[in-house]
């Protein structure tokens, strides 16, 4: 089976020091990669697909590839209820302070998660960060305590590359490489068992017991003066 690989961006990954593992996967998997291709249109019955293809010279072509089974995954967006909100920047995501999370205008509204416009990836691992920096500081907005809180642009992807590894991709703003566990524990540069273990057993009590329930102990915020 040929696996074709087609991105609008310009890269496998955005933080660098997960590339060469991901891509000793994209070579055994015989994968052909292709950047710069969004998808235009779909023809099902046909089994076609067609992607514009922006040039080094930043002209355009079209490019057809056919396919058995086609994965896509849209842009992202904000819901409507959000784009249209005064709360929404140009681009429809709440408009926010990178660090702070409160609202760039509304000095009383602060915002987490995928709807906001920081330039974090979008992950619950994000939201999981995030969460204990905007409870803080609504409470320094109340006088409750005197020190801001502020988010450093965590976000977590465990990265699946075979059945039993994973690539625990974990890293801060600027794409900065920023691992939660020592090497000798788990190299989150390469695949790993202990890895795909965490994500497999650990995570989902973690989630549902511990971050859902607001029980989180190793969320706490980086407080600044
Ligand atoms: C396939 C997939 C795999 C992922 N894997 C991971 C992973 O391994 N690790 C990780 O950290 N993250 C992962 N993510 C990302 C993670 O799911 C999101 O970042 C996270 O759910 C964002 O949380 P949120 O609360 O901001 O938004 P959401 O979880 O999207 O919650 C928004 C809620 O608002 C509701 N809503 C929408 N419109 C309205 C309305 N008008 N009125 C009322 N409610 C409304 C929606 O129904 C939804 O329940 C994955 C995402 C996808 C799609």
């Amino acid at each position: 089976m040929q696996v074709q690989f087609f991105n609008a961006g310009a890269a496998l990954f955005g933080v660098p020091d997960y590339v060469p593992a991901l891509m000793e996967y994209v070579e055994s998997y015989g994968i052909d990669l292709r950047f710069g291709h969004t998808l235009k249109s779909v023809d099902g019955p046909r089994g076609r697909a067609t992607f514009e293809h922006v040039l080094r010279d930043g002209s355009k072509d079209r490019v057809e590839s056919d396919f058995d089974m086609i994965h896509v995954v849209p842009p992202q967006t904000a819901p409507d209820f959000v784009r249209s909100s005064p709360l929404a920047d140009a681009a429809g995501w709440i408009d926010v302070d990178r660090g702070t999370l409160c609202h760039i205008k509304y000095e009383d509204i602060y915002a987490l998660g995928d709807a906001i416009n920081a330039p974090n990836a979008k992950t619950a691992a994000a939201a999981r960060k995030q969460a204990p920096v905007v409870a803080h500081n609504v409470l320094a907005s109340l006088g409750r305590v005197a020190r801001l809180a502020l988010y450093d642009g965590y976000g977590s992807c465990p990265l699946t590359v075979e059945h039993g590894k994973v690539v625990l991709a974990e890293f801060v703003y600027g794409g900065k490489f920023a691992p939660s566990f020592p090497a000798w524990l788990i190299d989150s540069t390469r695949p790993s068992r202990l890895a795909w273990f965490l994500k497999e057993r650990v995570l989902p009590p973690l989630y549902w017991n511990g971050m859902l329930k607001g029980r989180e102990w190793m969320a706490r915020p980086v407080q600044v003066d």
